[in-house]
């Protein structure tokens, strides 16, 4: 089968499905892959890097979804891509079913089979491999800290020198998830000191390791809601809360949020006080914008200064890092076609008794299969 990678049209998406680097890896499977092209151009990926792997370009998106058996692309198609499924054909990507009625119903009606990257059951260990909210996550907590380094006006490392003392910075990271987590290891690596908070207690370990230090609520609440995620708390947590994240507020350089409740608007940690009380030429980098932000200042999609403090609420941080995020997400993306073709003949099998794939196909030709039926209780 052929395996089309189209350029994706989401505005300022500068990520590409697949690189050349698992091109022979695809083809080692079986398949023969076609790229748009162009498609790696916002990546830095050359048109003549696919055509040495062994990838074949077309000139237009057309091409790339008429001469393929599977798609592979990072974001949920367009209304006007997602017109070009057809029957018989597979696509794999982002879709976010629960916040796309319209885009199911549409793909649904193109009779083919839609896998959604995002529906991933995350909880399986062989899942891991294959997991793109974990690799992406990553990239954003990443890069989150270099705009914070960036947009900082001293040093993260603490520094004795012929001119003089400089003092480490202070990195305050509200949310140690996937995410905060690699933000920890990050500011941590550049020499900050790294304090960070999560309303699940099991991630403490998680951030010691990483060579922050976890701060704890005065306030006796487990914040594990189901499958691994986090759950809104009561009001006398999230009293102490704020006033333990007041403390933080008035003792940090750099605030990175990213707290998260699947489902639910971003529990809105730091205030517009709290931001008052931050030095001036403090750094905040909110990175809950698009699902309305941690803090109460933050206008998502930009870099505003408020009270002296600079607020950062890019939603686009995965395509700032775009070739880095791009070889993770192929790689992702390669292991979920690996686990569709187990006989490595070229031909894919969406085996719905598998629970990994059942979870990742929300549509099968045609047919709406999300959600999953709930896990078998053993
Ligand atoms: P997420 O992006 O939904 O949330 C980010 C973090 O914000 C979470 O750690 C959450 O606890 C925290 N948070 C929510 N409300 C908060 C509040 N009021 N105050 C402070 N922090 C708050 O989560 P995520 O990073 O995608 O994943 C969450 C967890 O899911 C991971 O840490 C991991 O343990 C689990 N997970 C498991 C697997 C696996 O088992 N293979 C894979 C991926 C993720």
């Amino acid at each position: 089968q052929v395996i089309g990678v189209p350029k994706e049209t989401f505005p300022g998406e500068k990520r590409v499905a697949t690189v050349p680097d698992v091109i022979p890896k695809l083809a080692k499977l079986g398949f023969s892959v076609i790229v748009q092209s162009g498609a790696g151009d916002a990546a830095n990926v050359s048109d003549d890097a696919y055509v040495a792997a062994g990838a074949k370009v077309v000139p237009d998106a057309a091409g790339v979804w008429s001469g393929a058996d599977i798609i592979l692309k990072v974001r949920a198609p367009s209304k006007d891509e997602a017109n070009l499924l057809r029957e018989g054909q597979t696509l794999v990507s982002f879709i976010w079913p629960a916040q796309n009625p319209d885009l199911m119903q549409s793909l649904a009606a193109r009779k083919g089979t839609v896998l959604a990257i995002d529906s991933l059951p995350r909880t399986l260990s062989r899942a891991q491999k294959m997991d793109a909210l974990t690799s992406m996550a990553g990239v954003s907590g990443y890069r989150a800290v270099i705009e914070a380094a960036n947009a900082f006006g001293r040093f993260f490392n603490g520094q004795i020198t012929a001119a003089g003392k400089v003092p480490p910075a202070k990195v305050f990271i509200a949310g140690a998830g996937v995410a905060g987590l690699a933000a920890v290891g990050t500011a941590a690596n550049m020499g900050a000191i790294v304090r960070a908070n999560d309303t699940r207690a099991e991630v403490a370990d998680q951030v010691v390791s990483l060579g922050g230090e976890f701060v704890k609520v005065d306030y006796q609440e487990e914040g594990s809601g189901g499958g691994g995620y986090a759950k809104v708390m009561s009001e006398g947590f999230q009293k102490a809360q704020r006033e333990m994240y007041a403390q933080q507020a008035k003792d940090a350089d750099i605030i990175i949020t990213t707290a998260l409740i699947p489902g639910k608007p971003a529990p809105k940690l730091i205030t517009a006080e709290m931001v008052r009380s931050m030095k001036p030429g403090s750094v905040i980098v909110d990175m809950a914008g698009e699902q309305g932000g941690n803090c109460e200042l933050t206008e998502p999609g930009q870099a505003v200064v408020k009270h002296g403090v600079t607020i950062i609420g890019y939603t686009d941080l995965v395509s700032r890092l775009a070739k880095q995020s791009s070889t993770l997400y192929s790689t992702n993306l390669f292991r979920v076609v690996e686990e569709l073709c187990k006989t490595k003949d070229g031909v894919i099998n969406v085996n719905m008794d598998d629970d990994a794939i059942r979870g990742l196909t929300v549509i099968k030709e045609g047919a709406v299969t999300w959600p999953p039926p709930p896990p078998k209780v053993s």
